[in-house]
């Protein structure tokens, strides 16, 4: 005999003779896979339903592991219960280092640039030259080249995802049981793999349960939905054709490049997927885009042969770079000069410049090396380049000559004169930028905080492929992963916290 309980989102079924609580449906979520072995589940679970947890009493050893979501008492004893709330959690959510949608409109998007206020805690620290370490770890995703997302997905509290966009592998962190769980298709579902340009995944900003974000895949443009109580993942297509680079948003139009058949073409809608227009590209390649980035109404596609830009409602425009430059996308990103206008570092065979982007008839400023950076977050070798973006680099410690700094990850604050954020110093490298990229083992690289001071967080002792190292902030902390540690590093954050 089972008695079955209603509850405004849910359906529960309980057992007459081990009293225990068993869920058969819940809105938004599709199938429940209800796992007896899954019982170490339950206390994640619960949090994600908003449902009861055992609380004071000793009926809990041989009783329900778990309760219907508004159960205040222990039906056995009526000692009352861990009650669990079930409101949407308001955090803001982390999307990857280029997917902050609450930057201002005068900042790049689309570029490593968050807008959380990481400084403030971060600065806290001792100030280099004392060297810090990691304060907290978490195992990596089994899968471990990913793209990560920390969001609520409509549930009550935030979660992890870790998206292995090479393999197709969607992980989910259950941060109660501490590991990591490889989710199932549902059947049906599309493969999540996307490997013919640089990911990135549009965020839905006002979730339904279980909504994640519209992916780009070899099939199209899928909406993902998860279901973390079966562990089970579905897709629902937008739109049917190969995606040939990463989907963007401008303002209140969404867009991606497509190639149904014989050329690529760019599809754009309004966000609620409205007025779908499509727009011929001849002659652009069919793989290899960077993400896109938006800036100044309009949308940027940048690629090793030229760049795409397109502003809704217009045709998009193919500019290939000027003969004999190739673009250096490795370096970070474009960065902004004082009047506002979008520049790119690259190399015309005799040295490097900067090109503005956007132009039919772009400028070049000539520099005299190197300058990794975005977002005018740029560094030559160890020195910060402040101002414009070919100014002199600004020199306070001539020791720094012999490193060279990548920047991974801009915080923008708007009372701070000089840009703030998280980057990788390679020490004892004086070869060329490429080099140190691409090619060889860094002996010795620290991880700092510049800032209003300037904090050592970490030291990593032969790193190779820095390109690969992921900043994400989820659980009141700052984290850096790549894909060949075993942990990921982090770093408290008190004011998110
Ligand atoms: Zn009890």
């Amino acid at each position: 005999m089972a008695y079955r309980w209603e509850t405004p989102a849910s359906v529960w079924q309980e057992d007459e003779r081990s009293r225990q609580f068993e869920l058969l449906a819940t809105e938004g979520l599709g199938r429940i896979d209800w796992q007896a072995q899954a019982h170490g589940r339950l206390p994640d679970v619960a949090r994600l339903l908003g449902a009861s947890l055992p609380g004071a009493c000793a009926c809990g050893a041989d009783g329900a592991p778990i309760y219907p979501e508004g159960f205040a008492f222990c039906p056995n004893c009526g000692r009352p219960l861990q009650r669990l709330p079930g409101t949407p959690s308001r955090l803001p959510g982390w999307w990857g280092p280029g997917q902050d949608a609450m930057l201002p409109r005068h900042v790049p998007h689309g570029l490593p640039v968050t807008s959380l206020p990481l400084g403030d805690s971060l600065e806290e620290r001792p100030a280099a030259p004392h060297v810090g370490r990691a304060e907290v770890s978490m195992p990596a995703p089994p899968n471990s080249t990913c793209v990560f997302a920390a969001s609520h997905y409509g549930f009550p509290e935030q979660r992890l995802l870790a998206l292995a966009h090479t393999r197709g592998v969607l992980q989910y962190w259950d941060p109660i049981a501490q590991l990591w769980h490889v989710m199932t298709p549902d059947e049906g579902a599309a493969s999540l793999a996307f490997t013919a340009s640089a990911y990135a995944w549009l965020p839905v900003l006002e979730p339904r349960r279980g909504e994640v974000a519209l992916v780009p895949t070899a099939d199209g443009l899928m909406r993902l939905w998860i279901n973390p109580v079966s562990e089970t993942y579905r897709t629902e297509p937008v739109l049917a054709a190969p995606l040939v680079a990463a989907p963007g948003a401008m303002r209140r139009h969404i867009a991606c490049l497509i190639k149904p058949e014989g050329t690529v073409r760019l599809w754009s809608a309004r966000a609620d997927l409205g007025e779908v227009e499509e727009y011929a590209c001849p002659d652009v390649p069919a793989s290899g885009w960077s993400r896109p980035i938006g800036y100044d109404g309009r949308l940027f596609w940048l690629h090793e042969a030229g760049q795409l830009a397109w502003r809704p409602g217009e045709a998009p425009q193919f500019t290939p770079w000027p003969m004999g430059w190739q673009p250096r996308l490795e370096f970070g990103g474009p960065t902004q000069s004082r009047d506002g206008r979008l520049w790119h570092i690259g190399h015309d065979g005799q040295g490097y410049s900067l090109l503005e982007l956007g132009s039919d008839r772009p400028q070049q400023a000539p520099i005299d090396g190197a300058r990794l950076g975005f977002a005018n977050f740029l560094f030559r070798r160890g020195h910060p380049v402040v101002d414009e973006p070919w100014s002199g680099e600004h020199i306070e410690d001539l020791g720094q000559d012999e490193t060279l700094v990548l920047p991974l990850l801009r915080a923008f604050n708007n009372n701070r004169s000089q840009p703030s954020g998280l980057v990788l110093r390679f020490h004892k490298v004086t070869g060329r930028a490429e080099e140190a990229l691409h090619e060889r083992v860094i002996p010795r690289t620290t991880v700092e905080w510049i800032g209003r001071r300037n904090v050592i967080l970490d030291e990593i002792v032969r790193l190779s492929r820095p390109l690969e190292c992921l900043p994400l902030v989820y659980a009141g902390c700052l984290w850096l992963h790549h894909p060949d540690w075993n942990v990921l590093r982090g770093w408290r954050l008190e004011e998110l916290a």
